[in-house]
């Protein structure tokens, strides 16, 4: 029996007990919405730092919102819940938290509608570092898989089942040999990664595709925006990007809570800039690794302490 514990059904349980029947709707048709968060260990105080929670748990709402779900607890209890997790678990190191708002129904008959469901609210934590290899850059290959549309499955909102999209994407690439991939859109412009957003540097300036490009809008993609701006002092702009963009960018790196700041040195076995990892993206995740960390005084509203 492991220490763990998850939040399930109201209450908290050890990991190994939180299940959830094979009849369950969200189980069965990918009716769920979720999001991935960040703590880190801070080992100056000996406490751990959630990054943004608070704007995790606002997309959390809103996601929700957009499929008909309705929790049963609202943002700031989903916040009290996590720091509680946190210390029930006795985190240490870098975590990754996952909430998962869900259709709890349990469906016997193919009835298929999102509205009047029973909704339930789960959490739990798994200690993560490195989900790309950030220390040299990345290889990325355009995937010849397409971003979900609005019009579809919504990218705004982070649902389950629209990660099968992520998946084929992400397989497919690793297994052309790519270390990731873009995703385009329907149009043919860059949408974002397999899981998380895109950035090119031109002329010193930062260009990340426009929320309109069926991107999820990202939370570090907005911290990024934000020290990019105020710390380096550069302009950003965001727009549709066409996909010969990325060959002729002088730098690349992709943003995403797991990810963090991933430098990228070639594109479809072109090489960005001049090969290298670029000035802007070790300055960016430099700034980054400190906001993440507590150590930037001015963005210290951005880390909840537990
Ligand atoms: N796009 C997708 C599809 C993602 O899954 C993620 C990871 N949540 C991101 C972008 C990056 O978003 P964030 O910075 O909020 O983690």
């Amino acid at each position: 029996m492991s220490d763990q514990y998850a939040y399930l059904r109201g209450e908290f349980v050890p990991l190994e007990n939180a299940s959830i029947s094979i009849r369950t709707h969200a189980f069965l048709y990918g009716t769920a919405v979720f999001e991935g968060i960040k703590a880190y260990w801070l080992p100056e105080s000996g406490q751990m730092g959630v990054f943004r929670m608070a704007d995790h748990y606002k997309r959390l709402q809103q996601s929700s919102h957009i499929l008909r779900l309705r929790s049963p607890i609202d943002a700031d209890k989903m916040a009290e819940l996590t720091i509680e997790l946190i210390k029930r678990n006795q985190c240490q190191a870098n975590t990754y938290i996952r909430p998962i708002v869900y259709k709890a129904d349990l469906r016997i008959g193919p009835i298929l509608t999102i509205a009047n469901t029973q909704d339930d609210f789960c959490l739990f934590t798994v200690p993560m570092d490195g989900y790309l290899d950030t220390s040299k850059g990345l290889h990325v290959g355009v995937s010849s898989w397409r971003r979900l549309d609005d019009n579809a499955i919504p990218a705004r909102a982070k649902v389950n089942g629209a990660y099968v999209n992520t998946a084929l994407a992400k397989t497919d690439g690793h297994l052309a040999g790519f270390d990731d991939v873009v995703v385009l859109t329907n149009e043919g412009h860059v949408a974002e990664g397999s899981a998380m957003n895109l950035f090119l540097v031109r002329d010193n300036c930062l260009i990340t595709s426009a929320i309109t490009e069926n991107i999820l809008e990202g939370i570090t993609r907005s911290t990024l925006i934000d020290l990019a701006q105020k710390e380096l002092g550069l302009s950003v702009v965001t727009r549709p990007i066409d996909r010969t963009e990325l060959y002729v960018a002088d730098e690349a790196f992709f943003a995403g809570t797991a990810t963090e700041v991933a430098p990228i040195t070639k594109f479809d076995h072109r090489p960005v800039g001049d090969g290298n990892v670029g000035s802007i993206s070790k300055q960016l995740q430099d700034l980054y690794s400190k906001a993440v960390h507590g150590l930037l005084p001015k963005y210290d509203r951005w880390v909840t302490r537990v």
